[in-house]
């Protein structure tokens, strides 16, 4: 199993890369936030308990993250290539991460670090549009969908995210540079980090990230 992570901070644009490199690329896409909303809206124990978290910006308990992972990859083949968007996003996910791959003779191969800048962030998702039923991103000035309110992919209602909104983003923000920056060192001390600016169009970001991924 090879192993892709994207790293970033709120708005730093993973799940749009995300959705780029999964047409791309043999990846196959997994986002925690994507799999945490689908249990919060089936009312599920997990969903239950992820709600409160999720809408205040706090993270979700590293078990529950672990056991969802875990449930994910136990779903595929042991030769499949994953893309993880929004995991890991501390260190004991990380370390349960590398432990869940040692069991299984896995390897995280590159990690993309995407970089934007921090004055752009707040704009960026509380602008953010997402298609409920493909997960598409749009955004209401820098990526406007062809007709307003609907997805160009599959015709779906876009909508805004619960927890895209500034009160909730800020504190976003402050947990990923206390929980989830430090990543960044752990990872770049494994040498498999790969810088990404991600300030410019997705275009850009997409380009900088399929060479790093060739590299
Ligand atoms: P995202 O869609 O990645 O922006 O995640 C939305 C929210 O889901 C986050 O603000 C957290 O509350 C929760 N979440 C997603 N992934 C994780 C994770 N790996 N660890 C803890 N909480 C997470």
């Amino acid at each position: 199993m090879e192993v892709i992570i994207l790293l970033g901070g709120p708005g730093a644009g993973k799940g749009t890369l995300a959705e780029s490199l999964k047409d791309q690329t043999s990846y196959i896409h997994v986002s925690t936030g994507d799999i945490l909303r689908v249990a919060v809206k089936a009312g599920t124990d997990v969903g239950l308990e992820a709600k409160v978290c999720m809408e205040s910006g706090k993270l979700v308990s590293d078990e529950i993250i672990l056991k969802i992972i875990k449930e994910r990859i136990e779903q595929e083949p042991t030769d499949t290539k994953f893309m993880f968007d929004g995991f890991p996003r501390t260190i004991q996910q990380a370390e349960g991460l590398r432990e869940l791959l040692e069991e299984i003779n896995g390897t995280i191969t590159h990690v993309l670090n995407l970089i934007a800048d921090p004055q752009a962030l707040i704009p960026r998702l509380c602008g953010r549009r997402t298609c409920k039923t493909c997960g598409a991103i749009f955004h209401v000035v820098n990526m406007p969908p062809k007709e307003e309110g609907v997805c160009d992919l599959d015709g779906g209602e876009l909508y805004q995210r619960a927890d895209d909104n500034e009160e909730t983003v800020m504190k976003r923000l402050e947990v990923y540079k206390t929980q989830t920056a430090p990543l960044i060192d752990f990872y770049r001390n494994l040498g498999i980090i790969h810088d990404i600016a991600a300030g410019g169009t997705a275009e850009q970001t997409d380009t900088v990230a399929l060479a790093a991924l060739n590299d």
